[in-house]
C-alpha cells in the first residue's frame, strides 16, 4: 500500500510530515509519496515556484526512509485535479493499493473537490484525524462517512479502493499561511519545519524574508 499526501507545500513543514509518518507507521504503509500541486483548483496560486516547492520538500525528505516526491501534477497544463492524479497513478502503479491521505480540513471540503465521488474508485482515503475527532453529522459527507467507513485498517488490505479510514495523528498546529506570515513579519520560524527547508527559505528570499 501506498500513501498519496498531495499539497500546495508552500512550504512543507512538520504539520505534513510527522502525520503523514504516524499514517505510514499505523498502516504499514510501503512509502508515502509527496504530491505538490501545481495549480491548485480552490485557492490562489502558491508563492514559491513549483521548482522551489521541489527543492523544499527534497531537503524535507533528504536521508527520511520512505518519502519520496512524485511531480507528475507539474507534467499536466490545466487545474490539477486529484481525480486526475489518481487516475495516472493507478496506471503507473498497477495492483497496488493507494491511500490517499487528507487532513480533517481538507476533509471537511471534499464535497467541493472535481469528480469527488469516484475518487473511490481509485483508492481508500486516510483522514488524519484528532483523538476523538468531531465527524459531520448531516449532510453528503455524514452520508459518505456512514457508506464508506472501514470497520477495520485490516479491510484495507482486503479490498483495494473504496473504504475510508480515520486515523489519528500527532496533533500539530501548524500551517502553512501561519508561517509564512511569521516570515514575512521576520519573525522565527524554527522548530515547526525543518531546519534545512527554512535553510533554502532564507537563501532564495522566499515570503518576504
Ligand atoms: P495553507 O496554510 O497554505 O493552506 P497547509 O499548511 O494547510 O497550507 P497544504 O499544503 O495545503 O498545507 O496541505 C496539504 C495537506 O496536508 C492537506 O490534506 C492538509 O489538510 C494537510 N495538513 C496540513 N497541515 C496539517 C497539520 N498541521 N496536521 C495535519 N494535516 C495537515
Amino acid at each position: 500500500m501506498i500513501g498519496i499526501l498531495g499539497g500546495t507545500f508552500d512550504p512543507v513543514h512538520f504539520g505534513h510530515l510527522r502525520p503523514a509518518l504516524d499514517v505510514r507507521q499505523a498502516l504499514a504503509l510501503d512509502e508515502i509519496r509527496l504530491l505538490p500541486c501545481h495549480v491548485p483548483p480552490h485557492r490562489p496560486q502558491p508563492l514559491a515556484s513549483t521548482q522551489q516547492r521541489t527543492l523544499m520538500l527534497q531537503a524535507a525528505i533528504a536521508g527520511v526512509d520512505g518519502f519520496v516526491i512524485d511531480e507528475r501534477e507539474f507534467e499536466r497544463d490545466g487545474l490539477s485535479y486529484t481525480f486526475d492524479t489518481l487516475q495516472s497513478l493507478r496506471k503507473d502503479l498497477p495492483g497496488k493499493t493507494l491511500c490517499l491521505l487528507v487532513g480533517m480540513d481538507a476533509f471537511r471540503g471534499l464535497p467541493t473537490w472535481h469528480r469527488w465521488h469516484e475518487l473511490l474508485n481509485h483508492c481508500h482515503i486516510v483522514v488524519m484525524t484528532r483523538p476523538q475527532a468531531k465527524f459531520p453529522e448531516k449532510g453528503e459527507l455524514a452520508e459518505y462517512i456512514h457508506m464508506h467507513r472501514a470497520r477495520d485498517a485490516a479491510m484495507l488490505r482486503t479490498q483495494s479502493t473504496g473504504l475510508l479510514w480515520f486515523q489519528e495523528v500527532t496533533q500539530l498546529e501548524i500551517s502553512a499561511t501561519r508561517l509564512r506570515a511569521l516570515l514575512a513579519a521576520g519573525e522565527q520560524a524554527d522548530f515547526l519545519l525543518p531546519a534545512d527547508v527554512l535553510d533554502l527559505i532564507h537563501i532564495q528570499g522566499l515570503y518576504g524574508t
